[in-house]
């Protein structure tokens, strides 16, 4: 049982009034949380904001030091702390667990770029002038995440806000917070009061009050596209720095050269995973004619076999959908789908398992057109929509033909095909036989359209969000 608290200027505070419950085990109560009011959320930012000078004014290469001993930190608690996130949000074990060591992994990442250079120098137009660019932090930054990933998304925006000289107040999705507590609990006493924060509560009430508080410069959100228009609005209506990245809606491309096996594991795992919880989950898989009913059959026979059970289970595939109303969302979008004429070939509706809990049994719809409301709208759940292509030309603005663009596959052995694909295709993350999920944290990840703010987080890209350039010219005499 994890009684989480607020961490503000160094000290734990707030009363956990809301119980939290496993999603993958009703039974079970992991915890409870505070719901936060927005003086708290005030005390936490004047508290970042007293530490920010000093933090900034550190350097480069004591932060880094600090962020190893972090990143040891996590290191030493990754298999806890993926218990907790698969207790807390209903993720298979294995996954949550591979999260938390990925966690470590951004930690040591941004450590490192603690000791990298922060500027160029820029020939000016009297040879004798000084002229070159610095990257400042912004100040107090403001992040707030979704219940996805609990461990890895906290992580890979913390890290580079704070590795560049900013000062943080974090606000995870309050279906994740035990998991932020437990995160910040092992990791906050590496740093001085102050400079990284915690606020637990509602989007509604707590983040609502960070996102609109004047002292915060820069906001770093990722979640629903609904809650990031909102942000971006009220960013700009306060002239504050934002980056959004929200949902998808990501396809496959199976074409009729496909390695028939790769594509199954590879599609199933991009689909079926976390059940389908992922920006970069696979929604919908394109298939041309010609591989159209044996890849068909062959999907529906792996998807009958997918063990789906208890997150604490090593064995499990796919666990619980998150949360009752997630679970109600994605069963009304399955109603949907049968409405508009899709067919369902396997699932279809909530999974009896043992124990109890949010369970929506993997699902294949055949008979998907772009129209349907199944074949536009981000379903976050363990349901694959198939539609039919003509050709490679075809099969591409199909995939193109939604508002999002976060992730896409091609699976072909043909070199033209997939070049055209990566020429074509209007999305951020583009892969070639790999699944739509699974990035790396060294690469810049984001999305086109309605998926990003066009801004990109992780590798060396996240220095574009959480820095300004000051450019400086200086003449000797
Ligand atoms: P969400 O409902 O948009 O919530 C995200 C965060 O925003 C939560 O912390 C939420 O708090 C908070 N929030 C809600 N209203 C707010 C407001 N008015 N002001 C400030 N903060 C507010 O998203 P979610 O349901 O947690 O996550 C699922 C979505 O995230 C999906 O659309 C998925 O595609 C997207 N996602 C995108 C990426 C990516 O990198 N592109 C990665 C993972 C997930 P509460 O917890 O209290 O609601
Ligand atoms: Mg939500």
């Amino acid at each position: 049982m994890i009684t989480a608290r607020n961490y503000i200027d160094g000290q734990w505070q707030g009363e956990a009034t809301r119980e939290v419950r496993s999603p993958g085990n009703l039974d079970q109560v992991v915890g409870t949380t505070p719901r936060s009011a927005a003086s708290d959320v005030q005390e936490a930012v004047e508290a970042a904001r007293r530490a920010k000078d000093a933090w900034r004014r550190m350097g480069g290469v004591d932060r880094g030091n600090i962020l190893y001993k972090v990143a040891g930190i996590l290191e030493a608690h990754s298999d806890e702390l993926g218990q907790l996130a698969a207790q807390e949000m209903g993720k298979p074990i294995g996954e949550a667990r591979g999260e938390a060591a990925r966690a470590t992994a951004i930690f040591r990442y941004y450590a490192g770029e603690g000791f990298r250079a922060v500027g160029d120098v820029i020939p000016a137009a009297n040879p004798r002038t000084l002229q070159y660019t610095l990257r400042v932090p912004l100040g107090v930054v403001g992040i707030v995440t979704p219940w996805n990933f609990p461990i890895a998304i906290p992580a890979w925006k913390m890290a580079p806000a704070l590795i560049y000289g900013n000062t943080v107040v974090l606000k995870p999705a309050e279906w994740a917070s035990l998991t932020a507590y437990r995160m910040i609990e092992l990791i906050a006493p590496a740093f001085p009061a102050g400079v990284l924060n915690l606020v637990l509560g509602q989007g509604s009430s707590a983040g609502e009050a960070l996102i609109q508080h004047p002292d915060v410069a820069g906001i770093s959100f990722t979640g629903s596209g609904e809650v990031g228009q909102h942000i971006a609005q009220v960013a700009v209506r306060r002239g504050a720095k934002y980056q959004l990245e929200m949902g998808g809606k990501n396809p496959v491309i199976v074409l009729d050269d496909a390695d028939l096996n790769l594509t199954l594991d590879l599609t199933v795992s991009g689909a079926m995973r976390s059940a389908g919880q992922k920006c970069t989950a696979t929604s919908r898989v394109i298939v041309t004619r010609g591989i159209k009913d044996r890849f068909t059959e062959a999907l529906v026979n792996r998807v009958r076999t997918l063990r789906q059970g208890d997150p604490l289970d090593p064995t499990t595939y796919l666990g619980p959908v998150v949360s009752a109303p997630q679970q109600e969302q994605i069963l009304s979008l399955i109603r949907q789908g049968e409405q508009e004429g899709g067919r369902i070939l396997v699932g279809g509706g909530p999974a009896d398992v043992t124990p109890r809990g949010y369970y929506v049994a993997p699902t294949v719809f055949d008979g998907i057109q772009s129209g349907m409301t199944i074949g536009q709208e981000e379903i976050f759940g363990p349901v694959i929509g198939l539609i039919q292509a003509d050709n490679v030309e075809d099969a591409i603005n199909l995939a193109n033909d939604v508002r999002y663009g976060l992730s896409a596959s091609v699976f072909t052995q043909n070199l033209k095909n997939a070049l055209d694909f990566v020429e074509g295709i209007e999305v951020g993350l583009v892969r070639v036989n790999e699944e739509t999920a699974g990035v790396e944290l060294q690469a810049p990840f984001g999305g086109m359209k309605a998926s990003s703010s066009h801004s990109r987080e992780q590798g060396r890209a996240a220095v574009e969000f959480y820095t300004h350039t000051k450019t400086v010219a200086i003449r000797p005499e």
